[in-house]
């Protein structure tokens, strides 16, 4: 079996130790730490004007992001596929209809993935396009696991700030090994924890350990960008890197979901091609 989503994400940041590098100088030059500073209500998002070097920067490692991005989407449906293409043979007709369910889930994500990498604009088509595969192989250790009477693994949830980092550490990850009140092992109980200002952007929203780590230290985390065109004087437009999130849900499928990892629904919209139309109704 090809893995979980998890596991496969944990394994692609090792495949692809540049990203973080890139996703960091990609803030400097597009501005994403000054989005995420605005997207989060800071008031240091200090904007400077945007010049066409800066532009022609952000387009270049736009490029390599995105061929980048196409490799790793198109390698995971392909590992997502043979996966999928054994069970066909390994599930009987009548088979229970939880199983069914998750067995057809499975289906549906996979070929929304694939629909979404064939059309995709932007990195977060992209992201979602391999977060839907990892859905869908999840969908599908969850269907084998109840058809052999085992207990479904839980839900991976993602982080974030880019989907793409993997598991998110979830407060409960931290009960088990974190610090606790006074109470010691009354942590679940009455308790009283004291959360900082930091700890609370922290927990705004679910981070992998890394982007929850930068955001307690003040920093930016190392957002998904994606491409955006703003206005930079009465005859000017340029593109300029923007965190996903920040995009307005008219526009973008992928801004409120996680690039569809926080949306059940996801697969089905985008077999109605509403991420196309988002997208077209922006332009
Ligand atoms: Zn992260």
């Amino acid at each position: 079996m090809t893995g979980s989503g998890a596991d496969s994400a944990a394994g692609r940041r090792r495949f692809l130790p540049a990203f973080p590098r890139l996703w960091r100088r990609a803030a400097v030059v597009g501005s994403v730490a000054a989005a995420y500073d605005a997207a989060h209500g800071g008031g240091r998002a200090g904007t400077r004007p945007i010049g066409r070097e800066d532009e022609q920067r952000v387009l270049r490692e736009w490029e390599v992001l995105r061929d980048r991005l196409t490799s790793l989407a198109r390698a995971r449906l392909a590992d997502v596929g043979d996966l999928l293409s054994d069970a066909r043979l390994e599930l009987p007709g009548g088979a229970e209809s939880a199983v069914r369910r998750e067995y057809d889930a499975a289906l549906e994500a996979f070929q929304a993935a694939g629909k979404i990498l064939d059309e995709a604009v932007d990195l977060p088509d992209l992201t979602a396009s391999v977060v839907l595969a990892d859905r869908a192989a999840e969908l599908f250790a969850a269907a084998h696991a109840r058809h052999e009477g085992r207990r479904p693994p839980k839900r991976v949830v993602r982080c974030f700030y880019n989907p793409l980092h993997g598991r998110a550490e979830l407060p409960t990850d931290r009960a088990t090994h974190g610090k606790r009140g006074k109470g010691g092992k009354g942590a679940k109980g009455g308790g009283r924890v004291r959360v900082s200002p930091r700890e609370a952007a922290a927990d705004r929203r679910p981070a992998c350990s890394s982007c929850r780590l930068a955001i307690l230290a003040d920093q930016a985390p190392d957002v998904l960008p994606a491409l955006f065109t703003v206005k930079v004087s009465k005859h000017r437009s340029a593109k300029v890197f923007v965190p996903y999130y920040a995009l307005p849900q008219q526009m973008s499928l992928w801004s409120a979901t996680g690039c569809g990892a926080y949306d059940d629904e996801a697969p089905a919209r985008v077999l109605r091609g509403e991420h196309r139309r988002r997208a077209e109704g922006a332009r």
